[in-house]
This record gives structure tokens, sequence and C-alpha cells, in this order.
């Protein structure tokens, strides 16, 4: 290869490219998307109602700093809107985050099976990746502490984390905050905490109210099902935000996200409508695939793993590919090391029903 033409950072050409969710199958099956944890329910109607309305005003430049969406968030959440910054999905966050804390020297932490974003986003700074090891595909506190080194800058923490579906009960995260130097940032990455129904569980706004060093980072793409449109928020330390205020697009956030973004979080029953919809499926699926005899990870998200293991590490492709032909789209998880298991959406009443039929299909045929 030519080393004349122009060359990128150290460490970007390293990075593997994140691999979304399949979204085709086979003409003319009913497909079922069960590979991105979107919501089976759709956005609120209020939301889709809004994002038509700004069609008749796309010449103007959006509210560079989406003033309407920080205060509604603020007032649902009891927030200082102040201490608020939108992005064009957490992604956005956390790669500015990344930017503004990491470079060439620099680690930051992150867990066996975490969310692929952050590898990505520590690589494109140049700085080093340092995975800490799993306890039963749950983040460990001690485990993330034991990696900590004098050049750590970053710990990112997904909780509860994608695609394990586990959780970090709050006094945890508490003693991990604990463990950590004053000017080590902590980003706590609560994409599923809506769905959440634990009493030990907290997204981490009392943290980031208390300390200097923690940020939360949550997403309208989940629960709000507004993923197309790609929006997501930071709460976090005044002297953060400025940072990110400062290096991010000045209109980072378009006006079609801001406007279905408030009316989303204003409309609270349909949100309870979906964590219902959630826990009710959530368990259903939990007990059929204990019934058919297939171990799942407890879940406290949206999604939920299924383990398929065998010898030869054949079994969880084959029904893949058996599901796909029958319309049913689910994540592979080679690259997060999770070779043997598939990661599953809830879905709706026929996709999670049609589902579980077409497994125990599988596993009729090939036990
Ligand atoms: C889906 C997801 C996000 C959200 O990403 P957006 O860029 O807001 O769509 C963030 N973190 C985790 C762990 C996720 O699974």
């Amino acid at each position: 290869m030519s080393e004349q033409h122009p060359q990128p950072q150290p460490g970007i050409l390293g990075i593997a490219m994140y691999v979304p969710g399949k979204s085709k199958g086979p003409e003319g099956v009913t497909l079922h998307k069960l590979s991105s944890n979107e919501t089976p329910l759709g956005p609120s109607d209020a939301a889709k109602l809004a994002y038509g309305e700004v069609s008749e005003t796309l010449e103007f430049y959006p509210d560079g700093s989406a003033t309407d969406l920080r205060a509604a968030i603020a007032e649902r959440y009891g927030l200082s809107a102040e201490r608020i910054v939108c992005g064009a999905g957490s992604d956005e966050l956390l790669s500015l985050v990344a930017q503004a804390y990491l470079g060439p020297g620099d680690e930051a932490i992150y867990t066996t099976h975490g969310f692929l974003v952050y590898p990505i986003a520590i690589a494109a700074n140049g700085a080093t990746a340092v995975v800490a090891e799993e306890d039963d595909l749950t983040a460990s506190v001690d485990a993330i502490l034991a990696c900590v080194s004098p050049r750590t800058r970053v710990v990112f923490l997904a909780n509860p984390n994608n695609p394990t579906g586990t959780y970090v009960p709050i006094d945890e995260v508490r003693r991990l905050h604990a463990g950590l130097a004053a000017d080590v940032l902590l980003v706590l990455d609560a994409a599923y905490a809506e769905y959440v129904r634990r009493n030990d569980y907290e997204a981490g706004i009392e943290l980031v109210s208390q300390f200097d060093n923690v940020v939360m980072m949550r997403t309208f793409s989940k629960i709000f099902g507004l993923a197309a449109l790609r929006l997501g928020w930071m709460y976090g330390p005044e002297h953060v935000v400025g940072v990110l205020n400062r290096i991010r697009g000045p209109f980072n956030v378009n006006a079609a996200a801001i406007a279905a973004g408030v009316a989303a979080i204003n409309d609270r029953a349909h949100v309870e409508n979906s964590v219902e919809h959630n826990s009710h499926w959530l368990g259903w699926l939990e007990g059929e695939f204990a019934r058919l005899g297939l171990k799942v990870t407890p879940s406290v998200g949206n999604f939920l793993l299924v383990h398929l293991p065998d010898e030869d590490g054949k079994r969880a492709s084959e029904a893949d590919a058996f599901l796909v032909e029958r319309g049913f789209i689910l994540r592979r998880l080679d690259n997060y090391g999770l070779p043997n298991a598939l990661r599953m959406t809830v879905g709706s009443e026929a996709a999670n029903r049609g589902m579980v039929a077409a497994l125990g299909e599988f596993l009729d045929r090939k036990g």
C-alpha cells in the first residue's frame, strides 16, 4: 500500500467498524426486526405530530442550544437545564466525551461485553482501551477498579449493559465512583434506564448532582421510539457541559428531533405503556425460553440474551439462519465475544409468540 496518500491519526485504522443489527430478511416473509432494541410500540403520537409540523419551517436553522428540549428534560427529571447537553444520539455525546478527555497515552476502561461504541470512541482519539473482566456477564466494580492506572482518564459503564441486559446496583456504582480519583471521569450510559424495575437501580442522577467527575447519558432511541431522528442527552457537571458545548457542532441536533423529543418526553402515558408491555413480555419470554430448555441471562432492559451453546459453536448461527428465513431478525454477538448467544429485542405480541414458536421448531429439528 502506498504511504503517499493522507494518513489518519494513529489508532483509527485499528478500529473494527460498528456492525448495526440486520434489518433485512427474505422476500415475501413478514419481518420482525428484533435486532436493535427498538420499541415495538413506536413513538408517541404527539411526537409524530410535532415531527410533521417541522416540515413547514425547514428553511430555518434549529435552535442551536435546544432550549425547549433541555427545559422539557429538566422539568421531567427535576434537573437543571444548564447541566444538560443534547446530541445526535448518545453516540455523538460518547464520542465528544472521548474527544475532549482522551488522547494518545491515556487509558479508558470498559467491560468485556460492554457497548462496542466505547472502544471505537477510545481508539478514534488515539487512547488505549483497557477491558475489565465481568462476573457472570455483569460488570464487576472490583475488576474495573483493578484496571485503574495513573493513565486512566475515563471509565465507561453501560447500566444496564447492552448486549447482556445485566445491571450494577446503585450502591455498587457509588463504590466504583468512590474508588476513582477526582480527575477520572465516570460515564454512566443509561440508555435503558426507563425500562428497569428494580429497587436497587438508579440511572445516576444523584451521583452527577453530587460530584464533579460523573456524567449520565440518556437516549430517545429506545423507549421513546425516536431512533431514526438521532437524539440523546447528557447530564453532567457544569465544567463538562461547558467543554462539550465548545466542541460540538453548533447545530448538532436537528429541528425535527427537538420538536419530537419535547412531545415524546411529555407523553408519560406512552412511556408507562411501553414499560408495562416490556415487563409483561420480557417475563413471558424468559419463561418460554426456559421451557425450551435454553439458558437466558436475566435482563432488566428491553432485550435478552438467549444462549445456544454446543461443541463446535455452530448452533447459534444455525438458529439465526433458521429464524431469519422465517422473518425473525435477531442480533448475532460474535463481535461482542458471545458467539453462542443471540440477542432478542422484546417485540410485539405477534413477534414474541412467533419467535418462540420458530425457535421451538428449530430445536425440534436440530436438537
Ligand atoms: C442504544 C444504545 C445507546 C443509544 O445510542 P443512540 O446513539 O442514542 O441511538 C447508547 N448506549 C447503549 C448501551 C445503547 O444500547
